[in-house]
């Protein structure tokens, strides 16, 4: 079982702007938390005299934070990076990211996994909702084991004939047997931090039928269901002309839209779609620096977060970001809406909770928020002074540097089920990291089959 002590840090624990804790220990056992303050030294204390091995981070100054949650990913993306420019969605799509995810072997996804886990957990992320692709997912859950990262994800679904090409099919049985494949083999492993999601792609990539079948697989097994919808105008417009509805109208039609739901993007959305998401209790994530590079345009976060919509936040794939960074989605998140609506439209504090909390709600992942007892203990430890931060007290809260003048470096660790799976000292993530000579070798396997 694991044991964590992390002494002397500021714990914010996001529940509350006022939830500050200065120079306040912190212990956890078996993933969970069992105690801050002074209990928390003295349940380390007797761990140790009974032999137990406790491991410690020392963090006076360092601010102590739930981990972050990347909402929505696509590892097997990570090594499309740095493709063509200038494209939207569906161009993009058909023309870089689809050939590339068909040339996959075992092998490239497993090094496509290993880089983005790396570059997450480097970076503060504990846990992740991952789309992959039609095959070799058994890669992904094996790379998130390994990593020790929480993993929600699988296959992706992807049947219809008339927008997908041949490789990237699958016919609805296939699609779900596979899924059903992964659930037996990997949900509940490694102590919980590993689950299988129901992932149709998007409307236009599946027919009727699967969407339907997905709908109810996902509700016979209580999985969290992630999609892709309203991401674009063509896709809108193609979902409208094939269904004669509304996109996010069309896919709860066919029984997609729960509160096990994380609909990606959800940019091109109106009051209607609002209402009926909050209704509903399905989560967006929001992908603001994937939205901006394929000129997707911009989600409209104040509207639904007002509609009672619960918002996350994502990169989206190594391929249309390029990098898997919380810190560059929250500064996005957070300066977006006030070009429309004015500099009080999003807090920092709220843009931290859509990292974080909300993440973790969308994900579907259990215990209460907050440092109390029994939470996950899921943690980022960030260097206020490491950095290029300071100073940061004029405002009277630590939210706004942050969002704003933080970034990956300064991650001091990251802490995923009450283990240190990062350190700032070890750059490799514990050899996680593919060497340079790896990932150059598996993309030109990959670029041969391309061809
Ligand atoms: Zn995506």
């Amino acid at each position: 079982m694991s044991r964590l002590l992390i002494e002397g840090g500021t714990l914010l624990g996001l529940t509350t702007p006022a939830d500050v804790a200065p120079d306040t220990d912190l212990y956890a056992e078996g993933g969970r938390i069992r105690a801050t303050g002074q209990e928390a030294s003295r349940l380390a204390a007797e761990a140790e005299r009974d032999g137990a091995r406790v491991e410690r981070i020392e963090a006076p100054g360092d601010w102590v934070l739930p981990g972050f949650v990347q909402a929505h990913l696509h590892l097997c993306q990570t090594l499309l990076r740095n493709g063509p420019e200038g494209l939207e969605l569906l161009p993009w799509l058909h023309q870089h990211v689809w050939p590339g995810e068909a040339a996959h072997d075992a092998g490239t996804m497993s090094i496509s996994a290993r880089l983005g886990i790396a570059e997450s957990l480097s970076a503060g992320v504990v846990a992740v909702l991952d789309m992959g692709t039609v095959r070799h997912s058994d890669a992904l859950f094996e790379a998130a084991a390994a990593a020790g990262i929480r993993y929600v994800g699988g296959n992706v679904l992807m049947d219809d004939p008339e927008t997908t090409p041949p490789a990237l099919r699958a016919p609805v049985e296939e699609g779900l047997a596979e899924t059903e494949r992964l659930h037996s083999k990997w949900h509940g492993r490694e102590n919980g931090r590993l689950s299988v999601a129901v992932q149709p792609r998007f409307a236009i990539s599946c027919t009727d039928r699967l969407l339907r079948a997905a709908a109810e697989l996902a509700r016979d097994r209580a999985l969290v269901l992630h999609t892709h919808a309203s991401e674009n105008r063509a896709e809108c417009a193609l979902v409208e002309r094939r269904t004669g509805m509304r996109n996010l109208a069309y896919l709860d039609s066919v029984g997609l839209l729960s509160h096990r739901t994380c609909v990606a993007h959800a940019v091109h959305t109106d009051d209607r779609d609002f209402r009926l998401l909050a209704e509903r209790g399905t989560a967006v994530a929001h992908c603001p620096g994937s939205n901006l590079k394929l000129a997707s345009g911009v989600c409209p976060v104040p509207e639904l977060r007002g509609a009672g919509v619960r918002v996350a936040l994502g990169s989206d794939g190594a391929a249309c970001n390029n990098l898997l960074d919380p810190f560059r989605e929250m500064r996005l998140a957070a300066l977006l809406p006030r070009a429309r609506e004015g500099a009080g439209s999003l807090s920092s504090f709220d843009v931290l909770r859509m990292a974080t909390w909300d993440g973790a709600a969308a994900l579907r992942l259990d215990g209460p928020e907050g440092f109390v007892p029994g939470a996950r203990a899921d943690f980022v430890v960030l260097d206020p002074e490491g950095g290029w931060s300071l100073p940061h007290d004029w405002s009277g809260e630590p939210y706004g540097a942050i969002v704003f003048s933080m970034g990956r470096e300064s991650v001091a660790a990251t802490i995923v089920d009450g283990v240190v799976r990062y350190r700032r000292e070890d750059p490799s993530v514990g050899g996680l990291k593919p060497a340079a000579a790896e990932i150059h070798q598996a993309v030109e396997r990959m670029r041969v089959r391309m061809l």
